[in-house]
């Protein structure tokens, strides 16, 4: 194997230069974080069930017509992803009341909320991903007015379908974070979802027992954290062939 050029190495990913100019490597890592960076530890398999749980979802939504930075899944901790121009904002949609909203507001977690509710934060690990205003985003210039209306309609698309998916299998969707990019084809650009869609960044409880198979175990010292996300890739059907004891992978190739 040749050595390939790191471009960007996050918390839970690292990104590789692709094989063609505009792609991109998506490696997804077993290492978590939670608390802008204060709480750190490894969920043993989380970048091979991510790699899938994202591959997964991220095709259902592109067959609706939702454009993504997901091209195909390479192994079994690599995705090819198109280059992105990231945008530096997170998108939360929420539909039940859970974590910060909760404690922001006093509301007690599990609240089903009236309307799905869409929140922005800066992404900036030094300022703590602060909550921001539409105002604030065209005004500094993080995104355009019509950047932001293709970022909402595609946010609320993304929570009906996964809404929907996840009812499907027995999981409330209560509230997850979304990120974009700006994709330059001929001169021409759209707004794609980038980045995953994972038990990472999504709040995802059983319906019946509002148990929590997401983050939050990690987060919360819940405890059963891999259990959660070989759970998740159980009921939608995607566990890696070999059962859990396969999810170890591919070493990175650095
Ligand atoms: P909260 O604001 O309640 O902490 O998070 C709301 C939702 O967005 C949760 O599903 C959470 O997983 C996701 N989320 C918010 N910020 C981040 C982040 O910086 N990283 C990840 N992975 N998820 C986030």
């Amino acid at each position: 194997m040749t050595r390939r050029r790191r471009i960007y190495e996050g918390k839970a990913k690292v990104l590789f230069e692709g094989p063609e100019p505009g792609t991109l490597v998506q490696y997804f890592k077993d290492d978590a974080t939670a608390f802008n960076n204060q709480k750190k530890g490894v969920i043993t398999g989380k970048g091979v069930l991510n790699n899938r749980i994202s591959e997964y979802l991220m095709s259902r939504l592109s067959e609706i017509g939702v454009p993504t930075h997901f091209m195909r899944r390479l192994n079994m901790r690599e995705q090819l992803v198109r280059e992105v121009e990231i945008i530096p904002i997170e998108v939360v949609v929420r539909n039940v009341a859970a974590g910060s909203l909760s404690r922001r507001f006093g509301i007690p977690e599990g609240t089903p909320l009236p309307r799905s509710i869409i929140e922005y934060y800066y992404k900036s690990d030094e300022l703590n991903d602060p909550m921001v205003s539409e105002e604030h985003i065209t005004a500094f210039g993080w995104a355009g007015p019509q950047d932001l209306d293709d970022m909402v309609a595609l946010s609320l698309r993304v929570n009906d379908y996964l809404s929907g998916l996840f009812l499907g299998i027995g999981l409330k969707l209560v509230d997850f974070k979304l990120e974009f990019g700006r994709l330059w084809e001929n001169e021409e650009m759209r707004i794609v979802l980038a980045d995953e869609i994972s038990p990472d960044n999504c709040r995802l409880w059983d319906v019946k027992t509002n148990e929590k198979l997401d983050k939050d175990r990690f987060r919360q010292d819940l405890g059963r954290v891999e259990e959660a996300y070989q759970e998740v890739a159980r009921r939608l059907g995607i566990l890696p062939e070999g059962g859990p004891s396969d999810v170890k992978g591919p070493k990175t190739i650095q």
